[in-house]
């Protein structure tokens, strides 16, 4: 199942998107996405509808490193254990929003990421327990100020501006994320080309290590890494990062 958020005549709601392409409808949920979600009968063609961000999430939490191929272009091995900062819920927009480049920073660049979505309240879940945990899978940007990364020593300013953290289009629900296509294009030129069979820590091994630090709940974002190829976007040009089995994510780029 997808399942989205969006912005109608009517206001806004959680959805279920089914049909074809380009002629998806998006089904009404009645509250919240979680569980077996319930439906109030009301649709809306998707084309008539803005989709929004998918989820609020209470937290987003991302892991650094998790493809040796970017480890090495950052100068350096993959840590052996799962590297974990946080993006602000705050940085979270949707498809089709500008990123804003702020003036204080010279370099921002894109991170196309496979994005975990939690589906309910959860503490210390095995990995072989992980998909009990999961709601669905979207698509996520990463957008990083390169610069402040390396001049902050941490990340929180580098990584936490509004708009940092696109999401979208959609969750998808039913998914084996082990073997995906992963790619990020900029301006129709591919920028990032890989597979998350290429991760160092899997979807499991994510879900494991950062229920053992911290509470998850439901509509919590992981940010799973991002693969080689990372690098800067200016103003007016478009970013897109695809994974195979969920959609395209694609976000225009603006200067503050
Ligand atoms: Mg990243």
């Amino acid at each position: 199942m997808r399942l989205g958020r969006v912005a109608s005549t009517d206001g806004v709601a959680f959805v279920a998107i089914e049909g074809d392409e380009g002629a998806e409808v998006a089904r009404e949920i009645a509250e919240h996405p979680f569980g077996q979600p319930t439906f109030t009968g009301r649709t809306w063609q998707l084309s008539q509808t803005r989709l929004l961000a998918p989820i609020l999430a209470s937290k987003v939490i991302c892991i650094g490193k998790n493809y040796a191929d970017h480890a090495e272009e950052m100068g350096g091995r993959a840590p052996e254990d799962p590297i974990i900062f946080l993006k602000p819920n705050t940085s979270i927009v949707g498809p089709g929003v500008p990123i804003v480049r702020p003036p204080s920073s010279d370099r921002v660049d894109y991170e196309g990421e496979l994005a975990i979505v939690i589906g309910r309240p959860c503490k210390d879940v095995r990995a072989a327990a992980a998909a009990s945990a999961i709601l669905g899978y979207t698509v996520a940007n990463d957008v990083t100020a390169r610069d402040q990364q390396a001049l902050d020593g941490q990340w929180t300013r580098a990584k936490g501006y509004d708009t940092f953290c696109p999401l979208g289009p959609w969750i998808e629900t039913s998914l084996d994320p082990s073997d995906l296509a992963i790619d990020t294009v900029l301006d129709g030129e591919t920028r990032q080309s890989s597979r998350t069979s290429r991760m160092l820590h899997d979807v499991g091994e994510i879900v494991e290590w950062i229920s053992r630090v911290m509470t998850l709940l439901p509509g919590d974002v992981i940010l799973t890494g991002t693969p080689a190829g990372i690098g800067p976007m200016t103003a007016g040009q478009t970013v897109s990062v695809t994974v195979e089995g969920i959609g395209t994510l694609t976000n225009p780029v603006v200067d503050k």
